[in-house]
């Protein structure tokens, strides 16, 4: 590994960062390809901890968990709440488990709440065939083939319990903390119910996978599914921009020093993102999948044909959710195929 590439992945190495303030960054592992952890942040004080996301229901994060919160005074029946961002697995599934055996609160936004009843659907429900979601709108998306794909995976067994919080939390709801007030802020785009938790007064923001640092968060890759997933996260991106600016602390990556600067610097990627798309539409790729399959992925310029089966999926629904704020802003217009998909063209100049 390169000099580069073994900096690019440092914030992940099983180490307490202490940022001041009784505030602690804890990398949690995770067992997947493209994320190696998941930042959880403790705010301490004499009292116990309260915790910023959960990390993921396996036994080497929590092992982690244990060890780090020991390093700095404090046992896991220290924590008293989980205040999660949102309800993707590798932040919330941990504060489920260990409120098995612990008194610890969880609190979630209220709009995860169509989330955690499509995923118990999903597990327990009569779609046998799709567990994996995002399968079905696949064919809408005009990529049947992916969509049987997934379907012969074997059905993952529902690893962790899909339990609700203790309290669901609504826009601008302030939590007062013992060392300081945290603000819940409605972020919606990575997922419909995403949760920032900013503290203005020490300038600091946890954002969740709202603005991560070194990848750009994947929009609406949620159970419910949000065909306006995009237009809302650029929406989210805005009313970050609105706040009083803060250091950066993300559930992937290393704490920056400026939030402000991150969001535009995405507010851009989406910008060149738009153009390409439909620049694609424009050379005649219509579905989804086939304009996915027309432009280049990742930091490194990768072919669609080169992704493995999941980031396919994913590159197919942030595509769609690209095309559908073309079709907002007037520059394609969308139709149904005799199959189904969605098909788009471009827009009849305006005169
Ligand atoms: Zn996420």
């Amino acid at each position: 590994m390169s000099h580069v590439a073994a900096d690019r992945y440092a914030w992940a190495e099983p180490e307490v960062e202490d940022l001041g303030g009784g505030v602690y960054r804890i990398p949690l592992p995770l067992p997947l390809d493209g994320l190696r952890a998941v930042n959880v942040y403790a705010i301490t004080d004499d009292g116990g901890v309260d915790l910023i996301d959960a990390g993921m229901a396996l036994v080497p994060a929590r092992e982690r968990l244990t060890a780090a919160l020991r390093q700095i005074g404090y046992e896991l029946g220290d924590i008293r709440n989980f205040f999660v961002t949102h309800m993707h697995i590798d932040h919330y599934s941990l504060a489920v488990e260990l409120r098995k055996n612990f008194r610890s609160v969880i609190s979630l936004g209220e709009g995860e709440r169509a989330n955690l009843i499509a995923t118990r659907e999903l597990i327990n429900g009569s779609h046998t065939r799709n567990k994996i979601f995002g399968s079905e709108s696949l064919r809408r998306l005009g990529a049947p083939g992916l969509a049987d794909e997934l379907s012969e995976l074997d059905g993952r067994p529902a690893i962790v319990d899909w339990e609700d919080p203790d309290r669901w939390l609504a826009d601008g709801t302030d939590l007062e903390l013992r060392t300081r007030t945290l603000r819940a802020v409605h972020t919606p785009g990575h997922t419909r119910g995403h949760l920032i938790f900013h503290d203005a007064a020490a300038q600091i923001m946890f954002a969740g996978d709202h603005v991560l640092p070194h990848i750009t968060p994947s929009i609406g890759f949620e159970p419910a599914g949000n065909r306006m997933a995009l237009r809302d996260y650029l929406s989210s991106l805005a009313r970050t921009l609105a706040l009083p600016d803060a250091r950066l602390l993300p559930a992937h990556g290393p704490v920056t020093d400026s939030t402000h600067e991150r969001v535009n610097e995405l507010l851009a990627h989406h910008d060149v993102r738009l153009a390409e798309i439909h620049q694609a539409v424009l050379a005649g790729h219509a579905t989804p999948y086939e304009v996915a399959k027309a432009i280049k992925w990742t930091r490194r310029q990768r072919l669609f044909g080169d992704l493995d089966l999941f980031s396919q999926v994913m590159s197919i629904n942030e595509t769609a959710a690209h095309l559908e704020v073309l079709a907002i802003q007037g520059q394609v217009t969308r139709e149904v195929s005799a199959d189904g998909a969605d098909t788009y063209q471009a827009a009849p100049l305006a005169s």
